[in-house]
């Protein structure tokens, strides 16, 4: 089956009890036995619910994975797979990241006794000198969040494979519709499904997909036993927003493809990132692993100043101000400030993340619009 046809049919089967064509919101805490220990396969609702149960079941098909597990938020999902380990474990990561997912490991596990290698994976050979006998997982983000850099994921499997290393990526900037880990050789997949696959902005959600059986007994025995469960209602909305992922997909590359070409050849703009640039360096990378190039850039301006940062983010009107991505509508961010706020400064800068950098989301909107909208605010 291909993806589209995947994305609206797989994982969803009409309700047993009435024949709905949709998924019925099960808001239900427990279900009835008819003897004690005799049950449908559901008991609690935190260890299995119907509404959730389908959308796993469509993630993993959508992620060419055997199983998908649901969670509260993004974050959740990556403390699900963080909890795999044991204090004296170490982990690589990304140098460049999600600043929530640099948050949770520095503030949280590193505290609980993992040690972290935050390295800059863009040469995937880079992460060999911290493998040891402690080193359990590889953590990669491609693109990356902000200055989409490419990680070769295929690379990395090639590594951490022989070495008996899980490889976690997170797919939550590429979508399943531009990128499947799996298939390159991860061993997890994670979203941040509040994001793409979600689509609308209108509820937060995490996921995981993997293949290896006792991999998924450990993680849904986490997942049952910590309790960061989404409820019924949130798998609804994932599992709508699913339906329309590739036409959202579609547009949202070709919008993409329009601003950063229109920001590349703006006088006033300095850098713009965006790996869809025949001279970006992942380009060739992003070609073999991606389907397409996305809508998620970052651009800095000439006057590489915060004050006139401020001004283009305070100056646009179809470009919400706002925390977040991949929703249909657009939304522009300073990380700086606002989702990478976390990572100290110094990290920050050392990594490339400058202070007058301006992160866009380009959402579905008519392009000319949006275009406009920027032009006016550039100034
Ligand atoms: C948003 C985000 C997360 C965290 O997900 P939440 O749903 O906000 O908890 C993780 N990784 C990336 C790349 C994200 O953009």
């Amino acid at each position: 089956m291909k993806l589209s046809t995947k994305l609206i049919h797989a994982g969803i089967e009409p309700d047993p009890s009435t024949g709905a064509i949709m998924t019925p919101i099960y808001q239900t805490s427990t279900y009835v036995q008819s003897a004690p220990g005799v049950h449908k396969g559901y008991e609690y609702a935190r260890s299995q619910n119907p509404t959730r149960a389908a959308l796993e079941s469509a993630l993993a098909h959508i992620e060419n994975g055997k199983h998908g597990l649901c969670f509260s938020s993004g974050v959740a999902a990556t403390d699900a797979v963080l909890r795999l380990l044991v204090p004296g474990d170490e982990v690589i990561a990304a140098n460049d990241m999600y600043g929530g997912t640099y948050r949770l490991f520095t503030k949280i596990f590193q505290k609980a006794g993992i040690r972290f290698h935050f390295v800059n994976m863009q040469d995937a050979e880079a992460i060999r000198p911290y493998i040891n006998a402690q080193t359990k997982l590889i953590w990669a983000e491609t693109p990356t969040n902000p200055l989409m850099n490419i990680v070769d994921i295929a690379a990395l499997a090639s590594i951490s494979r022989p070495n008996h290393i899980l490889l976690c990526v997170d797919n939550t900037f590429a979508s399943p519709y531009l990128q499947n880990p799996l298939d390159l050789g991860a061993d997890i997949v994670l979203h941040s499904a509040t994001k793409y696959l979600g689509g609308h902005s209108d509820t937060i959600h995490g996921c995981l997909v993997m293949n290896d059986d006792q991999l998924r007994e450990q993680l849904y025995f986490i997942q049952k036993s910590c309790g960061a469960v989404p409820g019924p209602q949130d798998c609804f909305l994932v599992l709508r927003g699913l339906k329309t992922l590739h036409v959202r997909m579609d547009r949202h590359c070709l919008n993409g493809t329009a601003i950063a070409h229109f920001l590349r050849n703006h006088p006033k703009v300095g850098k713009v990132y965006w790996c869809g640039f025949e001279d970006h360096p992942g380009y060739a990378v992003a070609t073999r692993q991606m389907r397409g190039y996305g809508g998620m850039m970052s651009f800095t301006l000439k006057d590489d100043s915060v004050d006139a940062a401020m001004k283009v983010l305070s100056s646009t009107h179809l470009f919400a101000l706002a925390e977040s991505l991949g929703g249909v509508e657009s939304l522009i961010n300073h990380p700086a400030s606002m989702t990478h706020a976390s990572i100290p400064r110094e990290e920050r800068l050392k990594n490339g993340l400058s202070d007058s950098l301006i992160r866009l989301s380009v959402g579905i909107e008519d392009v000319e619009d949006l275009t406009a909208d920027l032009r006016q605010a550039i100034g």
